[in-house]
């Protein structure tokens, strides 16, 4: 639980009085959570979202229902369920259209509610996915990463087999994601890291080339290994430089999918080749329901490996978080309470 914005030491073990669901509501008992950047932005109040103090951070829920609302008719106590991060309303014209995901009255464990940092959470009766007899720790580990990796390079960014990808960040939660699900749809990659020590890792999930952005040739290595083409789809996550010299290696009518900037928010933007080489550039913001259930089915099916880096207990919260600014996490941290 956190009572301010701050460091990693705000985040404190407390004995909070078990919550009851209310009629649409079910209460999970938590079996694992997965740590993520957002947590930690969040924490620091660096997120652009305001938050109800005191709170409990925790997107990634999975757990057992231990007790259900009396609206909710198809969920029984002992069903073993992820928690969508984001629960769409359901009703309004953006859901309606089949864009979910950018549903303004979204349910968020988390954000909106308390989250999955704790050994109780009461979240939506709609927005649950069953997850048979999957590890909680892989379920909890994929809504957000591979989640957004499908949005980015399926939905959004078309991506078709034989076409080439660039992933910086390859070796993080949504890098490692995209790695492997555009290798499973029959892509080439290159995978972008900043810590050469790194490569290794990203090799290993299928990447077909690795580079690290402290070579200042990384840009034209990266577009040396598509054979001088470019690349098909960029998952921009890191903003910055990196954005700036990637836009850059883009095939023409490339398309660049952002889904983050935290190296820096406001890059400069080269207009004559992005409309001379007809580039798309879209925003990628959560992901829907379908989505999150098709990674979830794959990773059931053995497909895709989340990468799990840590396993850690609730009183581990605060190491979490200064792992992940340190930038020493390969994959997810997953925190069992
Ligand atoms: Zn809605």
């Amino acid at each position: 639980m956190m009572n301010e914005y701050g460091g990693p030491d705000v985040l404190a073990l407390a004995e909070p009085e078990l919550a009851e669901p209310r009629p649409d509501e079910v209460r999970l008992r938590v079996l694992a959570v997965a740590v993520n950047h957002l947590d930690a932005d969040l924490r620091s109040g660096v997120s652009r979202m305001d938050l109800r103090l005191p709170h409990v951070l925790g997107r990634e829920i999975v757990g057992v229902v231990e007790a259900v609302g009396d609206a909710v008719v198809d969920r029984r106590p002992g069903d073993r369920v992820l928690a969508l991060p984001n629960t769409p309303c359901g009703r309004c014209e953006r859901c309606l259209a089949g864009r979910a995901n950018l549903c303004p009255r979204a349910d968020m464990p988390g954000i909106t509610r308390w989250g999955g940092y704790a050994r109780h959470a009461v979240v939506a009766g709609r927005g649950l996915l069953d997850i048979g007899d999957l590890d909680p720790v892989l379920a909890a580990s994929t809504p957000i990463s591979f989640g957004t990796a499908w949005r980015t390079l399926y939905s959004i960014g078309r991506l078709a087999p034989g076409e080439w990808v660039l992933a910086p960040g390859a070796a993080g939660g949504l890098g490692h994601a995209v790695v492997q699900l555009a290798k499973l749809g029959g892509a080439h990659v290159v995978g972008l890291v900043g810590d050469p020590a790194k490569a290794d890792f990203v090799s290993a999930l299928g990447a077909d080339a690795v580079l690290s952005t402290r070579d200042d040739d990384w840009p034209q290595r990266a577009r040396a290994a598509t054979g001088g083409a470019g690349f098909d789809v960029i998952v921009e996550h890191i903003g910055g430089d990196v954005f700036e010299a990637a836009l850059g290696t883009l095939a023409p009518t490339g398309r660049m999918v952002v889904a983050g900037g935290h190296a820096g928010e406001h890059p400069r933007l080269d207009v004559i080749e992005t409309f001379r080489n007809e580039y798309e550039l879209r925003g990628s913001r959560s992901q829907r329901p379908d989505e999150i259930a098709r990674v979830l089915a794959l990773v059931a099916a053995g497909r895709l490996s989340p990468r799990v880096d840590a396993v850690l207990p609730l009183a581990d919260a605060a190491h979490a978080h200064r792992a992940l600014a340190q930038r020493r996490v390969l994959g997810k941290q997953v925190i069992t309470p």
